[in-house]
């Protein structure tokens, strides 16, 4: 497999070849390659007829070949796991080298990495990662292993101190909403639902979450607050922000003064293809239209160097970040500098993190690839699924016949394979039609990933059969 290709079958990512398959977020199909595209097709050797083209005799005979492909799935008493997007230990082992650093006690500034201060993290690695996510060094702030921990930071600052243009802390607000492209990642939903935060649902399309809904309640709700973006191969979507949709968000009229976008670009650097899309500028946007405090960006090395030992990122206006050290100081002297020394001495500089980067693409690719030939063999043409066929990130995202999802996840749990749960992607768990499956093929084997694929399409086309044939 040359370096860096798509995967095992050395298969380039394709728009599906139907211009009639309707992308299912909507949004016009483009030549563009950036975004996902969802699939229901296969190798045309395994096209199958639509189940709801067959007849009623054809579908009861499918339905019985179901039950019976899974019963002997089950009574094979598999132990498979789908469920989170965690780096496989050979991923993890790309970055051993962390063992053996830093090699110096001093980063080239000269100061000592194990004394206190440096609240906003090494400059070594900063001035790395700048240049990676698109910010100057100033604006970035390096700090512990946990991206997310700093996300529940900085909502906890504007929830007892408010934002640098709030006019209260939000926690004496009367109502709070926040804005949630779904499906999206649970643990941000988690979060808000902690804080009594309102979840309102909008749709994702094919670049980014849909703008035009959210102009409109922006403009008019001042109690909205607040959005979630994954702008880089989105989890589960793994849809990429385009930079007219970011333009129209940095730009848009807010009723909230301190409206603020949490940009979580945890999957910036994840490229599953050589086509490495740069993330849209959300932050230049936003300042250029006069709102540079509307913008905070995430990032991290944890599926980089290591998750449980990497460094979480901060990025936004020189305002944002002064308001954020600002309150992290009150309770912290330094960051981990030991931690970023060794980090920048394993990378060297921007390139290194690239071609370090590349190293796990060909480590992960092929296994997105399996998943997406698994499910073009087991289910393409019969009308029962569609999913996405991701450019990077850590998923793939899975839309069953309405109703069935959690009729899918039932079976595959009771024969030995799980899956993260229904509904789990979307605000409240909730997902309002059932159909959502997030599959996250990182961390198993191949010949894991694979079997537990085959497993999973079992279940689809049994829960597909049981709805279709009553
Ligand atoms: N954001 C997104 C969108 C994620 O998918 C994940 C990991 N699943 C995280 C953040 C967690 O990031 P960290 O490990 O830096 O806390």
């Amino acid at each position: 497999m040359p370096s860096g290709s798509w995967g095992v079958t050395a298969r380039t990512p394709q728009p599906c070849p139907s211009d009639t398959k309707a992308l299912l977020y909507g949004g016009a199909r483009t030549k563009s390659n950036r975004h996902p595209w969802r699939c229901d097709d296969g190798p045309v050797t395994a096209q199958q007829t639509a189940l709801t083209d067959r007849s009623p005799a054809d579908l009861a005979a499918f339905a019985e070949e179901a039950r019976a492909a899974y019963d002997a799935l089950a009574a094979q008493g598999l132990s498979l796991d789908l469920t989170r997007g965690k780096p496989a230990p050979e991923q993890l082992d790309l970055a051993d080298g962390l063992m053996g650093l830093p090699t110096t006690t001093h980063d080239s500034a000269g100061t000592d990495v194990r004394n206190y201060g440096g609240l906003a993290g090494l400059a070594d690695l900063r001035s790395i990662f700048a240049e990676l996510l698109g910010v100057p060094t100033a604006q970035l702030v390096a700090s512990g292993n946990s991206s997310l921990v700093l996300m529940r930071e900085v909502l906890t600052d504007l929830w007892i101190k408010g934002g640098p243009t709030s006019e209260r802390p939000w926690g004496r607000e009367e109502k709070v909403r926040f804005l949630c492209p779904s499906p999206g990642y649970d643990r941000h939903f988690t979060l808000l639902e902690w804080f009594g935060i309102e979840m309102v649902a909008v749709p994702q399309t094919d670049e980014g979450p849909d703008v035009d809904a959210i102009e409109r309640l922006v403009a008019e709700d001042p109690t909205v607050k607040g959005m979630w973006v994954v702008p880089t191969y989105a989890n589960p979507t793994g849809t990429v922000v385009s930079q007219r949709v970011a333009d129209r968000l940095g730009g848009m009229a807010t009723a909230a003064p301190d409206f603020t976008i949490l940009w979580d670009n945890a999957y910036a650097l994840h490229h599953l293809t050589e086509d490495e899309v740069a993330s849209a500028d959300l932050l230049s946007a936003a300042t250029a239209a006069g709102h540079a405090e509307r913008v905070v960006m995430f990032a991290s090395t944890s599926k980089i160097s290591w998750a449980g030992a990497g460094v979480g990122f901060l990025a936004g206006s020189p305002t944002t970040v002064e308001w954020y050290l600002h309150h992290l100081g009150k309770g912290a002297i330094g960051p981990d500098k030991v931690n970023h020394l060794r980090h920048a001495q394993l990378f060297g500089d921007a390139q290194g993190v690239r071609d370090h980067m590349a190293k796990h693409r060909d480590l992960v690719a092929p296994k997105f690839a399996e998943v997406d030939r698994v499910l073009g063999e087991r289910l393409g043409g019969l009308g029962v699924a569609e999913w996405t066929r991701p450019l990077g990130g850590y998923f793939v995202s899975v839309d069953v016949l309405p109703g069935t999802a959690s009729r899918v996840i039932a079976l595959a749990k009771d024969a030995g394979v799980a899956l993260t749960p229904a509904g789990s992607a979307f605000p409240y768990g909730q997902d309002p039609d059932d159909t959502n499956i997030r599959l996250a093929p990182t961390f198993p084997s191949l010949p894991s990933v694979v079997e537990a694929m085959e497993a999973f399409c079992t279940c689809v086309r049994l829960a597909a059969a049981e709805k279709l044939a009553g």
